[in-house]
């Protein structure tokens, strides 16, 4: 290669490679500018325009052509800014500072169709060889102004009167209001942070929550009243909605919590309540609501099988008291009547007043039996007349006064509220009619019922002291008719009324409680005749089969009580039997299997009464260490005659056999009945058939035939 002829002169070869540099640094400061996201706008000294770039043109609609040589301010400003800018671009030449140079404005600037728009501005100056040049950064900020604007917006309402969080998706608070300091007393530094359950009053269950996210969930949001916790403890019922935010993909990324302090609204609706239902003197219920609630009693007592009664009460002699001492005594003693009433009855069980002098009460869960009903409600009226007898203290008075009483009784019968509150009205007229402080029930039956049942207590309790009481024993037989022991069943024996059958007086003992020094004499007296028998050999095997009631079997030293009877009387434990209802094996089993166990250790066996009219399950029984099954005779009364009662009768054999017990049939009243039951494999019975529950005496027959059959008695 010729050095000589490919080289140029120096100095062209400097000034081309200059101009191209020149040139390249050009195109691209071009490209840069035309590139830029902003508009981009050179200036003279004077502040015409010299550059123009793309984004320029289309942000103010000027092509370059038309922008070229123009003076800025006139180009983009709104005419009452022009001025303004222009004094900027001066102040700066002669004194070197502006505010509109190098710094960021956020100026208003118009387009070519005349609309305004906010910039964000940034002029620069350059000085070269003493003269002056600018450079704007234009951008248009009208995006973002909005946003602002909305978040401004955003921000007063956020800074309402209710409370507001806003949440994160898992709940974790970001930020709340002035208001959600002012209700829950938690600063925002205490909020943020937490969880929402942050405020939780432990008033509402898991569920209530769990229904809740999930209606958030299934909605995108909630709305309802719920109890929060303030800060310091208390609780505040509030009106809650939250509402889900959701992003992109509809998944929430935020939730929003609003909510009221609604413990005022809660208040007046409480009573606006009180007023509508209760008596503003009392605070008892008044006519309305007894209304409901008898409306309510009565069908309960249809679906539970229970009876109730309605009770009217009228003070004596009121309308006297309220002339001669004044209203505000007589309101002072209707208050104190209504706090004495309301401590007579139960909790269940409603008093109300429905008004003057006048009040009703409601009891509920009263005994299935109308008569025993009648005796329960006899109790709580003569508890009420005693109440109303004693002083009350007026102020500085003491007053003595009476009640009357009216009782109506209701049960499964579709009774109408109405003609249940008349007939209680007439019982009360009765019984004001009968001299005053007095009961009456509205039915004559019921009336008396309830007037043997009180006296009969009361006999009852005397008899016990005065050892009125017998113990009969029924023969139980096998299949040759042998007597094999007897159940023992107690007789009372009344001075005037004769022989009282126990069906008459047990459920009674058992209510009051009598049933276990009566139960104790029952199973003394038969121990003691197995003692008798023991001493002798024709006699020596016969068992006694002793009737527990519930109350006595769930005493706690019954096991203890037994073994001390055995113990006293010399009894053989292993010829008493126990005999046991299902409705007594119900409850708490673990304490029933460990009596039964304690007492068969010693030899004393079980047999489970009435059989078949309970609601054992199988594997109930299994658990039981029983040792005898009693089919119920009911069974028998139809085993001849229907399918069904047969085939529950030879369930029943099977299923103690197979269960490893003995099975023995009561109320055996029939050659055909004891047949059939040998039939199905049952080998041992109790009944009419066979004898009569007779004093021990009687029993002397079967001593010495050693059999039974049909008995003349
Ligand atoms: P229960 O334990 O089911 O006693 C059997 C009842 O059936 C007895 O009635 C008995 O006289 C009667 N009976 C026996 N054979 C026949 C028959 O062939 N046909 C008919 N129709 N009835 C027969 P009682 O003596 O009136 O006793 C009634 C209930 O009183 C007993 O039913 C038992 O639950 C209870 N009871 C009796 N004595 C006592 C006792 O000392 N303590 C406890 N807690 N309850 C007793
Ligand atoms: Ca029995
Ligand atoms: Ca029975």
């Amino acid at each position: 290669m010729n050095m000589d002829t490919s080289r140029t002169p120096l100095r062209d070869e400097s000034e081309s490679s200059l101009v191209a540099e020149l040139r390249a640094s050009l195109e691209r400061a071009n490209f840069f500018l035309n590139g830029a996201l902003g508009a981009v706008i050179n200036m003279d000294a004077r502040g015409h325009v010299t550059g123009w770039n793309p984004k320029a043109e289309r942000m103010f609609g000027y092509s370059r052509v038309h922008a070229m040589g123009q003076d800025l301010a006139d180009l983009i400003m709104p005419p009452v800014h022009r001025e303004a800018h222009r004094r900027g671009v001066v102040r700066y030449l002669q004194t070197k500072q502006s505010s509109i140079i190098g710094q960021r404005a956020e100026v208003p600037a118009m387009r070519a169709d005349g609309s305004e728009f906010p910039i964000e501005m940034t002029v620069s100056a350059l000085e070269q060889n003493g003269t002056h040049y600018f450079c704007a950064h234009i951008y248009d900020i009208t995006d973002r102004k909005r946003a602002e604007e909305g978040l401004r917006i955003a921000g007063a309402a956020f800074e309402s009167h209710e409370a507001m969080a806003i949440t994160d998706a898992q709940g974790v608070i970001l930020r709340v209001n002035q208001a959600f300091t002012a209700i829950t007393d938690y600063e925002p530094a205490e909020a943020l942070g937490q969880k929402m359950s942050l405020l939780n009053s432990g008033r509402q269950d898991a569920a209530f929550y769990e229904s809740m996210w999930e209606c958030i969930r299934d909605t995108g949001g909630w709305q309802g009243e719920i109890w929060n916790r303030r800060k310091g403890g208390m609780i505040f019922p509030a009106w809650l909605t939250v509402t889900a935010v959701k992003g992109g993909k509809g998944r929430p990324t935020h939730f929003v919590g609003t909510f009221t302090d609604i413990t005022l609204r809660k208040a007046a609706e409480v009573e606006i309540q009180q007023l509508a239902f209760y008596d503003t003197l009392t605070g008892l219920p008044n006519r309305r609501l007894l209304t409901d609630r008898l409306k309510q009693a009565l069908v309960g007592s249809v679906r539970r099988k229970r009876s109730g009664a309605l009770l009217f009460i009228d003070l004596d002699n009121f309308k006297a008291l309220n002339e001669t001492l004044g209203h505000d005594k007589g309101d002072l003693l209707l208050k104190q009547v209504g706090e004495r009433l309301s401590d007579c009855v139960r909790e269940g069980d409603t008093v109300a007043r429905i008004g003057g002098d006048e009040f009703v009460i409601i009891l509920q869960d009263l005994s299935g039996c109308l008569s025993d009903a009648a005796g329960q409600a006899q109790l709580v009226g003569e508890k009420i007349l005693i109440a109303a007898r004693e002083p009350f203290l007026l102020g500085p008075l003491s007053h003595h006064g009476s009640a009357s009483l009216g009782v109506a009784l209701f049960n499964e019968s579709q009774d109408s509220v109405e003609e249940l509150l008349k007939r209680a009205d007439l019982a009360l007229y009765k019984a004001k009619d009968a001299g005053r402080n007095t009961l009456q029930f509205f039915d004559a039956d019921m009336q008396s019922s309830a007037s043997t049942r009180a006296a009969l207590e009361a006999d009852f309790r005397l008899a016990l002291q005065e050892n009125q009481f017998l113990v009969y024993y029924q023969p139980q037989v096998d299949t040759q008719g042998r007597m094999m022991g007897v159940e023992a069943l107690v007789r009372w024996l009344h001075p005037r009324r004769g022989l009282v059958s126990p069906a008459h007086f047990i459920p009674l003992a058992e209510e009051t409680g009598l049933i276990l020094p009566l139960g104790d004499w029952v199973l003394r007296t038969a121990c003691l005749q197995l003692r008798v028998w023991a001493e002798h050999t024709s006699t020596a095997h016969l068992t006694v089969a002793v009737n527990v009631s519930a109350r006595q079997f769930h005493r706690t030293n019954f096991v203890e009580d037994v073994l001390r009877v055995l113990d006293q009387t010399g009894a053989p434990p292993s010829k008493l039997k126990l005999e046991l209802t299902e409705s007594l094996l119900v409850k708490d089993v673990d304490d029933i299997v460990a009596k039964m166990t304690k007492l068969k250790s010693h030899g004393v066996g079980f047999s489970l009464d009435d059989f078949g009219t309970g609601y054992s399950s199988l594997t109930y029984l299994k658990r039981l260490p029983l040792d005898q099954l009693k089919i119920d005779q009911s069974f028998l009364l139809e085993a001849l005659t229907s399918v069904h009662d047969a085939a529950i009768a030879s369930a029943i054999v099977s299923l103690g056999k197979s269960l490893g017990l003995t099975v023995i049939a009561e109320g055996v009243e029939t050659k055909a009945q004891r047949d059939f039951l040998e039939g199905e494999g049952c080998v041992n019975y109790q009944g009419y058939y066979f004898g009569h529950p007779v004093p021990v005496e009687s029993l002397a027959k079967f001593f010495l035939s050693g059999s039974a059959g049909k008995t003349d008695d």
